[in-house]
């Protein structure tokens, strides 16, 4: 890992990305447009982009509030997702409405405030929705969230790395951090020589030594697949859970978090809450088929980790996608695309320098 004396390097790609998550896909898309080489490397070591329950839907509804950059991201994001479908032939991006159910006339009246408020009034809808569906247990109705969808980030992931095995581009395998070699002119890489690498690992960010002094904290989340013929619903349904429809009668229903385990394996714990929640609105029978686990990549103060490294001008971020990955990877990816090509700078709240800049604080 030291520097090496070469007298001049020709890069053989433009970059290397570590991470076929949806932090790389959206990189390699990125460069992709702009004309850029890359290999990507990828372990298939976390799952939190392929078991996600891929919502987009800029409101928190807990709070109901605009999450961060809330409506920036759906305006910057969703049209990745519609170019790579007509690239791909592929559909992944189903347009759901977000049904949020209201458990007492007070959540109502919080409704009603919130669909007045700038920015949320573009994306709440100002009415009770009654509820017609048998199945569900819905007095005081809902409220319907407008611009709401769902990408099948399973089957996106799926095509990508297809598509990407297919020109060549995918190296099925661990990125290993001390094969890397610094040179004045970029990098190398058993072989391969490029302008840098940029790491998209996730939760895996950890095993990684150059950047794992940031801090991610990682949080477990499970997810069900029920199937029930009786359910009959169309819209995604928010409660205690979400219910998700899959098509051909199957919902996910998800998702939990949990902030001290970090294996990956499913708990009945997991199931048996996620089942409590449900079972609090849901009125018709149903069989749970499957369950699945990942770690999201969260972060203390929960925005992005996106940036270069302080000594290693060679080697990027972009990691911290939290809950939202389908909103703001393109994003982030973007941001950090026209850092490198342009010098623009990132929105600070989401360089690491916060986090370099805090620990070299005297
Ligand atoms: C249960 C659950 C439900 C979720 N629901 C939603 C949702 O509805 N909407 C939403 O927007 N977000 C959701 N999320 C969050 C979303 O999944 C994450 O924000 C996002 O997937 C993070 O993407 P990532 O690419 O950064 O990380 P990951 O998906 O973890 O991808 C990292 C990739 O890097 C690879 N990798 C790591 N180290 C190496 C290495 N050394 N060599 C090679 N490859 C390596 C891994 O194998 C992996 O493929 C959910 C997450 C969970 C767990």
């Amino acid at each position: 890992m030291r520097p090496k004396e070469l007298p001049y390097l020709c890069p053989m790609v433009d970059y290397l990305i570590v991470g076929g998550g949806l932090a790389g896909m959206a990189m390699a898309e990125t460069l992709r447009e702009a004309g850029q080489s890359f290999r990507l490397f990828d372990n298939r070591s976390q799952r939190a982009s392929r078991v996600a329950g891929g919502l987009y839907n800029p409101v928190v509804l807990k709070r109901l509030n605009l999450s961060w950059k809330g409506g920036e991201l759906m305006a910057h994001s969703i049209p990745l997702y519609t170019n790579l479908e007509a690239r791909l032939g592929i559909r992944v991006d189903a347009k759901l409405p977000v049904m949020r159910r209201f458990a007492s006339a007070g959540e109502q009246n919080a409704w009603f405030e919130a669909a007045d408020k700038p920015g949320l009034a573009d994306f709440l809808e100002p009415r009770i929705i009654p509820n017609e569906n048998p199945a569900l247990d819905a007095p005081f109705g809902y409220g319907r969230v407008k611009h709401t969808g769902k990408v099948d980030t399973a089957a996106l992931l799926e095509a990508y790395s297809k598509s990407l095995h297919r020109e060549g581009h995918l190296l099925s395998e661990s990125f290993e951090y001390e094969a890397l070699e610094f040179h004045p002119t970029g990098i190398s890489y058993k072989g391969i020589q490029a302008r840098g690498v940029i790491f998209c690992e996730g939760y895996g960010m950890l095993q990684n030594p150059f950047f794992s002094d940031l801090p991610l904290q990682g949080t477990k989340g499970e997810l069900l697949t029920i199937r029930a013929p009786e359910l009959r619903e169309a819209a995604v349904i928010k409660s205690g859970a979400f219910i998700i429809p899959l098509g051909g009668d199957r919902y996910r229903v998800g998702a939990t978090y949990a902030w001290n385990d970090y294996s990956q394996d499913t708990t009945a714990k997991a199931r048996e809450t996620l089942l409590e929640r449900l079972d609090t609105f849901i009125r018709c029978p149903y069989e749970v088929e499957a369950q699945q686990a990942g770690i999201r990549p969260t972060v203390p103060d929960r925005r992005p980790l996106v940036g270069r490294h302080p000594e290693h001008p060679n080697l990027y971020l972009v990691n911290g996608l939290g809950s939202r990955g389908v909103l703001i990877a393109p994003y982030a990816a973007s941001c950090l695309w026209a850092f490198i090509s342009k010098g623009r700078p990132l929105p600070a709240d989401m360089d690491i320098e916060r986090y370099y800049r805090k620990a070299r604080r005297p």
